[in-house]
């Protein structure tokens, strides 16, 4: 990036992404100056030739720029101080989308720039959009807060679509932010913690799609329904702002009714509504909050000027992500699910609608709350399997309610659901690990937990074979 050429930039955190935006800004001629306050990133970055300095007694006058790299909270004690004494010194504080924003305004007349905003649905909104563009062979560039770094990326071109996720953080230290296509999926009063009051972080979320040429807001929740009223009372000259929904059809706009995914002109009769795809048959994209996902996604693509028959392709072929409600496997009727992800009873719940006759694989590191919320869907689950530290917790909500059984750990989990449900009754039985807890009591991260469950599930059929 050659915004900052002969420039003077500080970064601070050199994790792997923190890495390469110190390259970027290096490759570009600035002359930057990097802090990380844990060793394993100033040694990578002696290693790559990148130049250290101990940013908390720096000359903040002799700065262009802080760069926070990307993963590195303004809470985290260190770098709000070195923010704190940028910002006194008048220097503007930035992330790598601001940076990625800057280069891509220097490419007048570029592809669309797609960045999506939300607080759950994110990443696969953002997966599925790339997914349905490359399937119709355009050139697409996916990351930001899902996988790839930005600047890792390949630049901006008259071809190349950057879908961008985007987190609240992200889009704080992105002035410049100004997305082709602005996506803002729903809000909850979720993840306030950073930014204090849901006021803030509603705030924050809005911008992204304020800046948009064409804004993409949905309407099914009381504070995106709030901020697209307002941007349309008061759109900036040229912009479009979109009505999406999932919950209803709506007089103009994308909604989803019956399974599809329409398009409707302002002034249009519903029957002249647009399909633009269905959803019936899409096995990734199952569950009402994957249908809001869809209708995301649907109208982005056709934003990009995608036909009908191409992002209703798309849809059908979406793979899904791995550890969102993702098919492990399937042996006779039954069906695997690895829903890892779900850490917490909310994300459990999307699970749970969306299946019935579960063995249901719960447990790990308890979250306030434990799965009291989710007991109107026990009717849908046919037995509980317990493990990690949550098994008292859980077995107290679970005694006379369900059956259930403690397992401690999560090899014995699966092969107890899997026999259960391999000799039950059901016609479609699900194996579903959706834990609603965190993994750290016996596992690195939610990834290393569905990652166990997925190799299980695929030593099964040898373990079944041996048994009978
Ligand atoms: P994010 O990137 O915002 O964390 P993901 O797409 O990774 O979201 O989905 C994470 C989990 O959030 C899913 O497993 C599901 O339980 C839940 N989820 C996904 N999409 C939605 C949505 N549109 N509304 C509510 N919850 C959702």
């Amino acid at each position: 990036v050659r915004t900052f050429r002969g420039k003077t930039v500080a970064l601070f955190g050199l994790g792997g992404s923190g890495l390469s935006t110190a390259k970027a800004l290096m490759a570009g001629g600035a002359n930057v100056r990097a802090w990380d306050d844990g060793e394993a990133g100033r040694l990578a970055a002696a290693r790559n030739g990148v130049p250290l300095e101990d940013l908390s007694d720096s000359d903040w006058s002799s700065f262009a720029a802080l760069v926070l790299a990307p993963g590195v909270p303004l809470t985290h004690p260190e770098p709000h101080w070195t923010v704190a004494r940028a910002r006194a010194a008048g220097v503007e504080v930035i992330g790598d989308i601001e940076l990625f924003c800057r280069e891509r305004a220097a490419h007048a007349g570029g592809a669309p720039f797609v960045a999506i905003t939300g607080t759950n649905g994110k990443s696969t909104t953002t997966a599925l959009i790339a997914h349905i563009l490359r399937e119709a062979g355009r050139d697409v560039q996916l990351g930001g807060n899902i996988g790839v770094p930005i600047l890792d990326l390949e630049p901006p071109s008259d071809e190349r679509i950057h879908v961008i996720e985007c987190s609240s953080f992200q889009i704080d230290l992105t002035p410049s932010l100004n997305p082709t296509i602005g996506i803002l999926i729903n809000l909850t009063p979720d993840h306030i913690d950073r930014h204090g009051t849901m006021e803030n972080y509603a705030a924050v979320k809005e911008r992204l799609v304020a800046s948009a040429e064409v804004a993409l807001v949905g309407v099914d929740d009381a504070y995106t329904h709030a901020i697209g009223a307002r941007l349309s009372a008061d759109p900036k000259p040229g912009q479009r702002i979109m009505p999406v929904s999932a919950a209803r059809r709506l007089d103009w706009g994308f909604y989803v009714e019956d399974g599809g995914v329409y398009f409707r002109e302002q002034g249009h009769p519903p029957e002249e509504a647009e399909l633009l795809g269905s959803l019936l048959g899409a096995r990734a994209l199952r569950g009402a909050h994957n249908a809001q996902n869809a209708a995301f996604a649907a109208a982005a693509a056709w934003e990009c000027g995608l036909e009908d028959e191409e992002i209703a392709r798309g849809l059908l072929s979406y793979p899904g992500l791995p550890h969102r409600m993702e098919e492990v496997g399937r042996i006779e009727r039954t069906l695997f699910v690895n829903d890892s992800k779900a850490t917490n009873a909310d994300a459990a719940e999307k699970a749970l609608a969306s299946f019935a006759d579960i063995y249901w694989i719960i447990g790990g590191k308890a979250k306030e709350g434990g799965i009291e919320p989710l007991r109107p869907y026990f009717p849908r689950i046919r037995k509980a399997y317990l493990i990690g530290h949550a098994s008292d917790d859980f077995a107290r909500t679970l005694d006379g309610a369900l059956p259930y059984e403690r397992c401690e750990t999560l090899d014995v989990a699966t092969m107890r659901a899997a026999f259960d449900a391999l000799d039950g009754d059901a016609a479609e039985p699900i194996v579903l690990l959706s834990p609603a807890c965190a993994s750290y009591d016996q596992f690195k991260n939610f990834e290393a937990r569905g990652d166990a469950f997925r190799a299980l599930v695929n030593g099964l059929p040898a373990v079944i074979a041996a048994r009978r």
